[in-house]
């Protein structure tokens, strides 16, 4: 297994972490398999989703953000209810396949860290698992 570090600066902030993934299929010659990227908090989740404009992933945060609003009378005592609202909106992982060393997505596709309770600095894992 292998644990990314990803730091953000706001409260709520997508960062595409593709080329981070994409590094480690490369520098642990991973080559034919699936490829499972694991976000290990309550309050960050795992997406995929368009990675040319950034704009789309600008959008999608100012949507959630009306979506499920930070203050709503939520009883959690810690503040921070609307975040794990959104991380289990989004989720906590996603599987890529892997082939020939590399991710397969779609042209458009990029895999993004998402925080919800930043700024901070978060895990990602990954586990691949060779299917040669
Ligand atoms: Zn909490």
């Amino acid at each position: 297994m292998v644990t990314l570090s990803v730091s953000t600066s706001n409260r709520v902030e997508s960062q595409d972490i593709t080329h981070l993934i994409s590094q480690e299929i490369s520098s642990n010659n991973w080559d034919d398999g699936i490829l499972t990227i694991y976000c290990p908090h309550t309050t960050g989740a795992i997406t995929i989703n368009e990675s040319a404009d950034p704009d789309v992933v600008k959008d999608m945060t100012m949507e959630m953000n009306n979506i499920v609003p930070f203050d709503d009378g939520y009883l959690h005592s810690e503040g921070n209810s609307a975040a794990h609202i959104k991380s289990s909106l989004i989720g906590c992982s996603e599987t890529v396949i892997v082939e020939n060393g590399n991710t397969v997505l779609g042209t458009w596709q990029g895999v993004y860290f998402a925080e919800f309770d930043g700024p901070r600095t978060r895990k990602v894992l990954l586990k691949f698992v060779n299917n040669k």
